[in-house]
């Protein structure tokens, strides 16, 4: 395999950020991170960038594959990992470390801060979790490239979709076909959620049997080196009421108003705002439950949140969903997400299962 080159950027930036945060270096310990940062997809280690030398520190299963894997750091062989990072911070001779907060147990930091008496830990939180939210273009390659595996498995899997048949067999057909199109794993449970089981926004899939006059929820995706794609269609089987294609209608609009108002520059706030508005002024806004999307990439959900009470707005490059749903408790529920990347003067669709209602 060729040893993946991870840009020098991505740690340029982190080197750029030490001084506003008034550290000498920083320790991550979100895995994902580390992956974004030097390529290394291991399961366990701990990364330092200080501004002169980039660290991975590793215990004794991973150096072989560490020193494969990652070309921009120094390789640190710990046996045991507090251990090992006291030591190392200590040999750097560090006053003031930046670490990534929301990453690290409340036990390990308190035992971090009585180990390291002499050093300063400053916590760093949101702007640790933004790095990650602009895609270059290799991610995007990679989310492109999932979002097309899990459509393809959708459509090619579509016709399974009829009464009499289980919830959880539809999952299993889409995943197992997710995998042979070239996906690595679902990015997440799969949701087949069908009749009443689609009035909750995160059911399970189970033994239910899809009746005629269901509506069907799918929301799925697929891990493609390592980045995610993130997708729901709604479909009916058999025949549909009125009242389903009229609240299938709202959720549309309120999907293709919200996205309309993507591009770089605009608040997350108010593209929730726009689906929610337009949701609410339809009398359903009691029905939708959930923010209006999420950031996707090496996980399903990452900055930036776009909800009511975000503080984030969108960049060109930022890859995104957009799923507003209505969910009316014991009767049924509909969601439609697509996923988009972010650009200047508006945005790219990257899943591609058509979103007009479809009556199998
Ligand atoms: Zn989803
Ligand atoms: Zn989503």
């Amino acid at each position: 395999m060729d040893k993946p080159v991870v840009s020098r950027e991505r740690t340029l930036h982190i080197k750029s950020k030490l001084a506003t945060f008034q550290v000498e270096g920083i320790l991550f310990f979100d895995m994902k991170n580390i992956r974004y940062l030097t390529g290394f997809t291991g399961s366990d280690g701990i990364l330092f960038i200080g501004d002169k030398n980039n660290v991975l520190l590793v215990d004794g299963r991973y150096v072989t594959q560490a020193k494969k894997e990652v070309t921009n750091c120094d390789i640190f062989h710990y046996t045991d990992k507090i251990e090992g990072l006291v030591a190392f911070i200590s040999d750097c001779g560090i006053k003031t470390v930046g670490f990534e907060s929301p990453a690290i147990t409340s036990d390990k930091y308190f035992d971090l801060r009585d180990r390291l008496e002499d050093v300063t830990l400053v916590p760093l939180s949101t702007d640790i979790n933004s790095i990650r939210a602009v895609k270059d273009g290799e991610e995007v390659e990679y989310i492109r490239k999932a979002a097309d595996i899990a459509s393809q498995a959708l459509m090619f899997i579509m016709g399974e979709i009829k009464p009499g048949v289980r919830e959880r067999e539809i999952a299993l057909s889409l995943e197992s076909k997710m995998r042979d199109l070239g996906g690595e794993a679902p990015s997440f449970e799969t949701i087949v959620a069908s009749g009443h089981n689609s009035a909750m926004p995160h059911a399970k899939p189970g033994f239910r049997q899809i009746e005629d006059g269901d509506f069907v929820v799918i929301d799925y995706g697929v891990v493609y080196k390592g980045y995610r794609s993130d997708e729901t269609s709604t479909i009916v089987v058999g025949s549909v009421t009125l009242k389903q294609q009229e609240i299938y209608n709202i959720v549309k609009d309120a999907h293709d108003r919200a996205l309309d108002a993507v591009k770089d520059g605009v608040s997350c706030r108010e593209i929730d705002r726009i689906a929610r508005d337009w949701i609410e002024k339809a009398g359903m806004g009691q029905y939708f439950s959930h923010g209006t999307g999420h950031g996707v990439g090496l996980d399903v959900h990452e900055t930036p949140t776009i909800s009511a009470k975000s503080n984030d707005y969108l960049e060109t490059g930022m890859v995104i969903t957009v799923e507003p749903g209505i969910y009316i408790p014991d009767l049924w529920g509909v969601r439609i997400e697509d996923m988009v990347i972010v650009g200047n003067n508006g945005f790219e669709i990257l899943s591609n299962v058509p979103k007009e209602l479809m009556v199998l």
